[in-house]
Order: structure tokens, then C-alpha cells, then sequence
């Protein structure tokens, strides 16, 4: 082909980009990091307190003096561990997901409405993994050492539920989804739909920007009610329309390869791990919380089981961020072949810079990025476009 570098394209997009905005986005994604490792050890000090409290073995010793079975006590140690939590946390959460963000201008969601939005989804969590937690208690008194083995099927089924079912659920609690409006982005939109097979009313606006001002589109749900879903404000800011066919393909690619399924068996995978872990670890972890009286199968010892599974959660993390830079990986490849729009695949990227660094390095990517570098993203655009000489944007 006629002298198109892709590496000379790829350098020009990430010279277009501000200064000043790449620090602060360096700043932000770095910041990032650091607060995994501090959630970490809040988290750990918040359970510590309430072992130290012994304030399930009140609620356990309440449910079971009403004569109720011990399902019930799990469940409600459990939910009520999770809601204290909570609690505890919220000062640290108010600073590290709402105040940041604010400071550096990726959300403008007031305070009262985003701690009454967290308290929502903190009281379902606290029901759904009530709800969890109640059979795998069971299968620790049933079947001793071999429970987590049992356990992991409780925990696809959870898994499941968690990533495939649970953001269709809580995206219609607080989000509202209408049709694209009639427009050249509607016509764009049915005109990819068609071309990959897939109905196009599963495409819609959500008005998710009242929470973020970042610019994106999401596939929620699974086979046979899935949805791709395109923010407000993708289509208020004026995105043109290589860059909105570029990112809705993107999203059908989630869709037709099953990401969100692929991924919630990852997440069964590592989770089943996880409680193989926990049951190895418990017993030190309880001695060193200074509470060596709790056994695993006692629910007023979540706290101690919490402490191994978020500390198992975080080492394992970049396992969970890899697997999903591989489905972003074949998002963008499908997205490029289905809509041809490598520049605009570009152009949206850059869009994308405030709220992940774009250049980080080998590690860092790693380790913490759940989608593949904004460089290295563009840059595989422009490779795609370099062997699809003069076809950009020809419609199919
Ligand atoms: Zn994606």
C-alpha cells in the first residue's frame, strides 16, 4: 500500500494528546493502584473490628435463641457482617469513589444521591451474598474439609448471576433505557446491527452520564437477553459516526462472542481458589485476628473468612485483568472487521484518556488494566488499517 506507517499513525494520535491532561491522567490511574492496596488493608482493619466486637456472635446467638435453624444465622451473620462493613468503610469510600472521582472531573454525581445509590446496592449485596453464604455454611457442616469443592458449584451459579443477570437488574433500578433516536446514529446503529445478525432493538441509551461523565458504551445481560448500551452522552458530545460505529461494533462483539459468559466462568474458576484458599488460611488468619476460638463453620467467623478472600481476590486480580484484556482484544478485532473504522476506533479511544493512562508500562498494564492501553489499542487499529487499504468506513 501507499506509504501508510502504522507506527507513524499510532505516534501522531498519542501526540495529539494535551500535556497536561496526560499527567493528570497518569496521576489518576497511578492513584488507582495505590488505593487497591489500601482498600485492602481497610478492608482487613474493618473486619478486624468486628471480630474484635463480637458482633455476629450477638446476631447468631439472637437468631438461634428464637429457635430458628442455623441457615437463618448464616444468613443474617452474613448480611449484617457486610452492612457494618459497609458502614465502616463509607467514609474511606466517599473519598476514594466519589471525591476523586469529583476532584478530577469524571463525575459530577452529588453526595446525597451517590451514598443513597450505595446504600442500595450495598443492602442486595448484603441479601445476595446472604443468600450465598447460606448453603456454602450448610456444606461446611455437612461435609467437613470438602466443602469448598461443593461450594464451587454454588459459586458458578452466583457467578452467573452476579455478572450475566445482575446489571440488567440494577441498570433498570437506576438507569433508564429508551430506543436510539431516529437520526444518522440510529440509522448506523441498525445498519451494524443487521450486518452482524443481531436485532437492533437490543441496542439503546441509557442515561447512565447522570452518574459519570465518562464516555462509554456496555453489553449487559446474557444469551437471549442481552443488551448493548450506549450512554448519553457518547451521542450528546457530538461523536461523529465512524467513531459511534466504531465503538457500538466493538460492543456487538461483546455480544456475539459471549464475553460476560466467558468471563463470569473465569471468575467461577478463581473463586472456587478463592474458598480452597480461605479454607487453608483460616484457621492462622483467625489465630493472628486474636479470635483461635472461631472454626470456618461458625458464621460469626465471616469476618476472618472475608479477611482471606479479599486479600486472595487482590493477588489474584491480575488474572481477572488479563482474562478481560483478551475479550477486549477480540472485542476490538471483531469491532474493526465488522465496521471498518479504524480512525474512528482511534478517535473514540482518545475520548477515553482522562480516566486511563495511556501509555503505561508493560507491567502496570499487566497487573491493573482491565482493557488493553489506549496505545496499544490504536495502534492495533492502525495495523488493521494498514493491510485494509482504502476500504475505511465502506459500508457493507
Ligand atoms: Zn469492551
Amino acid at each position: 500500500m501507499t506509504g501508510f506507517e502504522a507506527a507513524a499513525a499510532t505516534a501522531e494520535y498519542l501526540r495529539s494528546i494535551d500535556p497536561g491532561r496526560e499527567a493528570r491522567a497518569i496521576a489518576y490511574t497511578q492513584g488507582a493502584h495505590w488505593i487497591l492496596l489500601w482498600a485492602l488493608l481497610l478492608k482487613i482493619l474493618a473486619d478486624w473490628l468486628i471480630l474484635r466486637m463480637r458482633l455476629l456472635e450477638r446476631v447468631r446467638d439472637g437468631v438461634q435463641r428464637t429457635r430458628l435453624r442455623p441457615k437463618l444465622a448464616a444468613f443474617c451473620c452474613v448480611s449484617v457482617f457486610l452492612l457494618a462493613n459497609w458502614v465502616i468503610l463509607l467514609p474511606w469510600a466517599i473519598y476514594a469513589e466519589w471525591a476523586r472521582e469529583i476532584s478530577y472531573g469524571l463525575s459530577s454525581q452529588p453526595l446525597v444521591p451517590w451514598i443513597a445509590q450505595g446504600a442500595i446496592v450495598a443492602l442486595f449485596a448484603a441479601l445476595f451474598l446472604g443468600l450465598l453464604a447460606t448453603p456454602v455454611y450448610a456444606l461446611i457442616r455437612r461435609s467437613g474439609r470438602r466443602w469448598w469443592r461443593w461450594s464451587s458449584l454454588v459459586v458458578v451459579v452466583f457467578a452467573f448471576v452476579g455478572i450475566v443477570v445482575g446489571p440488567v437488574a440494577f441498570g433498570s433500578l437506576f438507569n433508564t433505557a429508551k430506543p436510539v433516536p431516529a437520526g444518522p446514529v440510529r440509522t448506523a446503529v441498525v445498519a451494524l446491527a443487521r450486518d452482524a445478525g443481531i436485532p437492533s432493538d437490543r441496542i439503546v441509551v441509557s442515561n447512565s452520564a447522570s452518574q459519570t461523565n465518562r464516555y462509554t458504551a456496555t453489553v449487559v445481560g446474557g444469551p437471549g437477553f442481552a443488551t448493548i448500551e450506549l450512554s448519553d452522552e457518547m451521542l450528546r458530545s457530538g461523536a461523529d459516526l465512524a467513531e459511534v460505529r466504531a465503538v457500538v461494533a466493538h460492543e456487538i462483539g461483546h455480544y456475539v462472542h459471549h464475553h460476560l459468559m466467558i468471563l463470569a466462568l473465569v471468575v467461577a474458576f478463581l473463586g472456587t481458589c478463592g474458598l480452597w484458599a480461605v479454607d487453608r488460611t483460616f484457621p492462622y488468619i483467625a489465630r493472628l485476628a486474636g479470635r483461635p476460638d472461631l472454626s470456618i463453620g461458625d458464621p460469626a467467623g465471616a469476618p476472618a473468612l472475608h479477611m482471606a478472600l479479599v486479600t486472595f481476590m487482590l493477588l489474584t486480580s491480575p488474572i481477572i485483568v488479563t482474562a478481560q484484556r483478551a475479550v477486549e482484544n477480540d472485542a476490538d478485532m471483531f469491532g474493526l472487521s465488522l465496521a471498518n473504522e479504524p480512525s474512528g476506533a482511534a478517535r473514540s479511544l482518545l475520548r477515553t484518556v482522562d480516566f486511563r493512562a495511556s501509555r503505561p508500562s508493560a507491567l502496570e498494564e499487566t497487573l491493573f488494566y482491565d482493557h488493553p492501553s489506549i496505545a496499544h489499542r490504536i495502534e492495533r487499529a492502525m495495523q488493521w488499517k494498514a493491510v485494509h487499504p482504502g476500504q475505511e468506513g465502506a459500508l457493507r
